[in-house]
Parts: C-alpha cells; sequence; structure tokens
C-alpha cells in the first residue's frame, strides 16, 4: 500500500501521551506518515523515512480531527423565531422540541437526508471527522425507525433518542410513552442503534423513567449515555455513574456530590457551550470538573432548538472564554476527549496505528483556534487518509 509523508508542519498536535509532551504532545517541525487510513510513523520533520508520497504543508498547524460525541443533526425545519425570541429576554424550555417533532414527522425521506448530508458536510469543514448523531424528533415508532435508518446512512454512532421530551399525544400518560419507548419503539430502533440516550431534566424524564428506559436499551444490548443537569441539578448525574453511561452530557447544573460520583467512575463529562451560548444560560466552570480529576469531552450539541452550530472551532472558542479551559484542555476535550465519550481507541490521536483522521489548519499552531474566534481555519479535512475537504483558500 501507498505510503503518504506529510511533512513540514508547524505545530504538530499528537495527543500521544507517551511523548511526554504535555497533553497535546505537540512537536514542531513534525512529520507523519499515512498508509492504509492509518498513522504509520510520527516524529522530526529531519528524521522523515522515505515514503512513495510527499506532501508538504507549508508550515501549517495539524491537530487531530475534532470528534463530535453529541450532535442532533437528524430533523427538519428550524426554530429561528424561538431563537430570536430568547435573545429578547424569553426563557428557554424542553418544551420546543414538539415544533421540531411536527416538521420532522411531515418531513419525507428524502428531505430527512439532504437534511443530515448538509449538516455533515458543514461538519466536516469545520474540521469533524467523527460525528455521533441521535433520533428524538419522530417520538412515533415508525418517525424513531425511519430516523435512525436514515442517519445510520452518515455515521456508525447512531443514537436512540426515542426519550427526548413526551410528546403531545401523551402528556396525559407518560407512563404510557414510557412502556413504547422500552417496547415497541425499541424493538423497532435496535437494529440501527448502538447507544440509547434520554433527556433526565425537569420537564422531561424524571430519574425513574429514566432509568426504565437506559436498562431496557442496556438489556437489549445498547450502551447508554444521557442528557442531565441542563436545566436542574437534578439526579441524571448519579444515574449516569449507576449505569455506567459512556457520557453524561451538558452538566450545567452540578453539585459537588455529581463531581466527586463522576471522579470515580468511567463516565466522560460532556460540556456544550453551544446550549449555553445559544439559551443565554450560565455556563458551567470546567476548572470543577478537572481539579476533581473528571475526563471532560466537548461538543457542539448541534440541534435546532438550542445549540444550532455544526462549528468545534466556536466551541472551543466559546469554551475558553466562558467555561476556564485552557486552549490546551478545549483542544484536547474536543479531540481524545470526544473519543472516550464515544468509547472509540482508534480516534482522537495522531499517534501510530490510530486512524489517519486530521485538520490542516490555516494558522501556525492551534491556539489560533480560540484567538481568531469565528474565522474559518480550516484548510483540509482528512478521514481515514482520504480527503474529504478542502478549502479553496
Ligand atoms: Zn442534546
Amino acid at each position: 500500500m501507498t505510503t503518504t509523508l506529510y511533512t513540514d508542519i508547524s505545530s504538530l498536535v499528537t495527543n500521544d501521551v507517551q511523548l511526554e509532551l504535555g497533553l497535546l504532545g505537540e512537536l514542531n517541525d513534525a512529520a507523519f506518515i499515512e498508509q492504509n487510513g492509518y498513522i504509520k510513523w510520527v516524529g522530526s520533520a529531519k528524521e522523515a523515512p522515505d515514503a512513495d508520497q510527499r506532501v508538504s504543508l507549508e508550515g501549517k498547524a495539524v491537530i487531530p480531527g475534532f470528534v463530535d460525541s453529541h450532535a442532533h443533526l437528524l430533523f427538519a425545519g428550524d426554530r429561528e423565531k424561538e431563537f430570536a425570541a430568547r435573545m429578547n429576554g424569553e426563557q428557554y424550555s424542553s418544551g420546543g422540541i414538539m415544533n421540531t417533532v411536527r416538521a420532522t414527522r411531515a418531513a419525507t425521506d428524502e428531505e430527512l437526508d439532504a437534511g443530515i448530508a448538509d449538516r455533515a458536510i458543514e461538519m466536516y469543514r469545520s474540521g469533524i471527522t467523527t460525528f455521533e448523531t441521535k433520533s428524538g424528533y419522530g417520538l412515533t415508532v415508525q418517525d424513531e425507525a425511519r430516523s435512525l435508518a436514515i442517519a445510520i446512512e452518515h455515521t456508525e454512532d447512531v443514537t436512540f433518542l426515542g426519550a427526548h421530551v413526551i410528546p403531545t399525544e401523551y402528556k396525559d400518560n407518560p407512563d404510557g410513552y414510557v412502556d413504547l419507548v422500552t417496547g415497541e419503539m425499541l424493538e423497532a430502533c435496535l437494529p440501527v442503534s448502538k447507544w440509547i440516550d434520554v433527556f433526565c431534566d425537569e420537564g422531561a424524564f424524571d430519574y425513574d423513567q429514566s432509568k426504565a428506559i437506559l436498562e431496557a436499551g442496556i438489556a437489549a444490548g445498547l450502551q447508554p449515555r444521557i442528557h442531565a443537569n441542563q436545566l436542574t441539578a437534578g439526579r441524571g448525574v448519579e444515574l449516569a455513574v449507576e449505569l455506567g453511561c459512556a457520557s453524561a452530557d451538558h452538566l450545567t447544573h452540578v453539585t459537588a456530590k455529581d463531581l466527586e460520583l463522576l471522579a470515580g467512575s468511567e463516565t466522560v463529562a460532556t460540556l456544550l457551550p453551544g446550549a449555553e451560548f445559544s439559551t443565554k444560560s450560565n455556563y458551567p466552570d470546567v476548572q470543577r470538573f478537572l481539579t476533581a480529576g473528571i475526563t471532560v469531552a466537548l461538543a457542539t450539541d448541534c440541534n435546532p432548538g438550542s445549540s444550532y452550530t455544526t462549528s468545534m472551532p466556536f466551541c472551543i472558542a466559546v469554551a475558553v472564554r466562558e467555561m476556564n479551559f485552557s486552549i490546551e484542555q478545549a483542544l484536547w476535550s474536543a479531540t481524545m476527549g470526544g473519543a472516550r465519550a464515544l468509547r472509540n481507541q482508534e480516534i482522537g490521536a495522531i499517534a501510530v496505528g490510530k486512524t489517519a483522521d486530521f485538520v490542516v489548519l490555516n494558522a501556525p499552531s492551534y491556539r489560533h483556534l480560540a484567538y481568531r474566534p469565528g474565522v474559518d481555519l480550516v484548510l483540509e479535512t482528512v478521514i481515514s487518509g482520504t480527503s474529504i475537504y478542502r478549502s479553496n483558500k
């Protein structure tokens, strides 16, 4: 198989702890070799071995591809008016989800597929090389199953989120809806799902309902993750740790007890700055998590209601400015942190044996991701050694 040497890299973020070069394992004047979609060699440009092809990156920075471990890309319509009202002072509630549910139910398969395809392209343009996506805007057996069947054509990390909110038609019978989600709906969604998720919060599902839903998914062979503590400091984190969720996401409101539980667990804490930004909420302080020794991921939470962004650089910039992330920690959380949240050991680093997923930045170092907010710095996005997006700059 052809080997390709990428060289003349001013700053290469490897995320390789074995290099003992700090959190990011940053190498300067670096090079690496890709073969058959995997990283074969990493080191100093001067010491690079011969390869079949040679690509000079002309002094640009290279980082591992972003891993977006939390997104809702399968939906129809938008909620721009709701967003505008919030910016004028109205408060966010989970109820707006039903507006997207109505639009999604009314859309054709082709419309839903075109929507997720467009948003996937936006993600590649922002440097994301792996993304997870959830259902949760169908909320009928048929609409959840078809949403996931469309999603699986775009990513392997497909999450069944029938328990996003209780749909209007079950308003007076929430336990009936939980029965549907854990019964017929789960069965219909199982063949195309890897993960199961639940929105455990005020106005959505309580601790007991959430537990029943996740346990049904686990019993059927799905791996659990959870939306927890976005609107209130409820029992979401407790449940995440109890059930061994791969990730507990949002965590806008956490108690000292929650942090203690997470610190002693396998559960990654995934922070979603786009959600606080778009709902005008207070940002959680990441230092509370880091000093407790908790693994932290950053994700976009791309969805039409509370975080309609596909830009991981935007999330990094906000995380640094508003959540007390160092730039290094934010980048690590958006790459290796996401990989941990998806329990995928093949991605998140530019190190020997990892998948060759990387991003060339139009900048001398990764620091520009936060230093130049809102500026499109992605020159090229490569997945498994294949260029999937290249800027015409
Ligand atoms: Zn979400």
